[in-house]
């Protein structure tokens, strides 16, 4: 049999848009999927070439090819069936988070499997569950990168029993109520009508397996409550809030199952006296009115340590100055921001004789009079033009 136009099979225009090519493909996914159509061996060669069509049309790239070339542009050799290069179900399964969605509560989930890993035949693999944790990080640890070793307290595979629950290797046998395949067929009602479902063997949990002998030390669950020190690299330029995920590295799985993902939420400790801007760095600086005056050099604080700026004669107060790529880089990025100092000019709060009679003399001097520029430019275009 030769192969069908995959535009037909969905049963779509040439110009369909993706959203009209992804709602074709959902329906006749519905239609044909194997845990409404037990056993029908045309719905599910229907199903996996829907699946096909689907996959080639869903890709901008693919989806070109196949228009100028045909099967031939897409790996497929025109005139073959399905069994050679197309899809297996494993692959049709994952496919399915981003037609469906992942979340919880959708009509799907119950012939979808959601939250487990689907095998082909019915079988599934535990996952074990995300580990959250925080992390706290100084301004310097983020601008810098940074490499933490943390304590988490988890789910950790049972070493006596090698994660498998079991006593011993004679205390394992095929799981009686499913026939060692890990699923049982049930009928439940959704919003699409009533349907023959999956669902996860209730007995053995999906492992095809049973135990009877249980492992001493886990009690049969194949975990324990355990220690375990992570090494986590952060990189640099991180913010509050980002979230981090590292495969695996989460609570293990019942049963030698796939462990679940370590998921590090960050968390910023606020600095002492720089502030975090995207990725400048603000300082607020305060110089008295003889320095401002004068002009000055003096030492301001930055993620790097100490630098010396200069303050020019005449300084107004509220100017800005930058130091470049003083500030914190971007994730992943060789840019880096800027260091922002913002001059204040301290005005003295409590006066001696001495002082005040000094002053008393300045107010009079024309100099020190206020004379402001109409070429000035005001505070918020001052600061426009600093973080644009
Ligand atoms: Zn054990
Ligand atoms: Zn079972």
């Amino acid at each position: 049999m030769s192969k069908r136009d995959y535009y037909d099979i969905l049963g779509v225009a040439k110009n369909a848009s993706a959203e009209e090519i992804k709602k074709a493909y959902r329906k006749l996914a519905i239609k044909y999927h194997p845990d409404k159509n037990p056993d029908d061996k045309s719905a599910e060669d229907k199903f996996k070439e829907a699946a096909e069509a689907y996959e080639v049309l869903s890709s901008p790239e693919k989806k070109q090819r196949y228009d100028q070339f045909g099967h031939a542009g897409v790996g497929g050799a025109a005139g073959g069936g399905y069994g050679g290069g197309g899809m297996n179900m494993e692959d049709i399964f994952s496919q399915f988070g981003d037609i469906f969605g992942g979340g919880g509560g959708s009509p799907f989930d119950s012939f979808f499997g959601g939250g487990q890993s689907r095998g082909g035949g019915g079988r599934r693999v535990a996952k074990g569950s995300n580990l959250r944790i925080k992390v706290k990080l100084t301004l310097e640890e983020i601008a810098n990168g940074a490499e933490k070793k943390i304590k988490v307290n988890k789910q950790v595979s049972c070493k006596t029993c090698d994660g498998t629950g079991a006593k011993d290797k004679s205390s394992v046998s095929t799981c009686k109520t499913c026939g060692g395949s890990g699923a049982v067929r049930r009928v439940t009602n959704t919003i699409l009508g009533q349907m023959q479902t999956t669902a996860t063997c209730p007995t053995c949990h999906g492992s095809g397996q049973q135990i009877t002998a249980k492992c001493n030390v886990c009690h049969g669950d194949g975990t324990v409550r355990g220690e375990e020190t992570i090494s986590i690299n952060i990189p640099a330029g991180v913010s509050e809030g980002m979230q981090l995920s590292m495969a695996g590295k989460g609570n293990a799985a019942p049963n030698g199952g796939i462990p679940g993902d370590l998921i590090i939420l960050i968390e910023e400790t606020p600095h002492e006296t720089l502030k975090r801007e995207g990725n400048n760095v603000v300082y607020d600086l305060h110089v008295s009115i003889p320095e401002a005056a004068l002009g000055a050099s003096v030492e301001v604080p930055t993620i790097d340590g100490k630098a010396k700026i200069k303050i020019e004669p005449g300084t107004q107060s509220g100017k800005l100055l930058r130091l470049k790529g003083k500030g914190i880089p971007e994730v992943n990025s060789y840019h880096r921001g800027d260091q922002i100092i913002h001059v204040n000019i301290w005005t003295p709060k409590a006066l001696s004789s001495e002082e005040r009679s000094l002053l008393e003399k300045l107010k009079e001097s024309p100099n020190f009079k206020p004379q402001p520029s109409k070429n000035d430019k005001s505070f918020f275009d001052k600061m426009k033009e600093y973080f644009e």
